[in-house]
């Protein structure tokens, strides 16, 4: 399984939530499988979609999910601290783990030799830490969404690989204000 086929299968754990997409293919692939107002896609800031989401969590109480990659939280592993220390229990991160810097022309990352992201949250103080296969994603993410007592760290191992996708062709500023609609929060003016 690849990134495409399993944003594809998460697509009704995702409804209704507040969904933090990694920047690039990621965001891309999410865009053309199911564009949705609750679907914030990042088009900057690599690495930083766990953080956009906890800041998100603790400031309002609907669910969040972050959806990472390896790459991502590899180049900002110091927010797991953060998170394990004070994500708050309506907050999931999601690692989609290819092995790869996907949306860059598939370089391996370490979480092909030594480095193991499931060993980092752990150490990083985060309690719910699951690694999983791309089947198995979808059923573990309900039952993180479903514990209202706990925040989770999920990562899934899939295959690398991408699929043709253009660009996202709303506006950064419209992608910004219907997702700050959909929380509710009015628009910038
Ligand atoms: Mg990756």
């Amino acid at each position: 399984m690849n990134r495409f086929d399993l944003l594809e299968k998460l697509q009704e754990s995702l409804k209704d939530k507040l969904v933090i997409c990694n920047i690039g293919l990621p965001s891309q692939e999410l865009y053309q499988i199911n564009d949705q107002p609750n679907y914030f896609y990042m088009l900057g800031s690599m690495g930083l979609s766990s953080s956009i989401g906890l800041g998100l969590a603790l400031s309002q109480n609907k669910e969040v999910v972050s959806i990472d990659g390896d790459g991502s939280v590899l180049m900002n592993m110091n927010t797991l601290a953060t998170i394990g220390n004070r994500a708050p229990n309506n907050y999931t991160l999601l690692i989609i783990d290819n092995g790869s810097y996907g949306s860059t022309g598939d370089q391996k990352t370490f979480t092909n030799e030594a480095t193991s992201l499931k060993e980092v949250a752990i150490g990083s103080g985060c309690k719910k830490v699951i690694e999983c296969n791309g089947e198995d994603t979808s059923k573990r993410l309900d039952q993180a969404i479903e514990d209202k007592n706990n925040s989770y760290v999920i990562i899934s191992r899939i295959n690398s690989g991408n699929v043709s996708v253009k660009p996202i062709p709303i506006h950064p500023i419209s992608i910004r204000d219907r997702f700050r609609k959909y929380i509710g929060l009015v628009p910038y003016l």
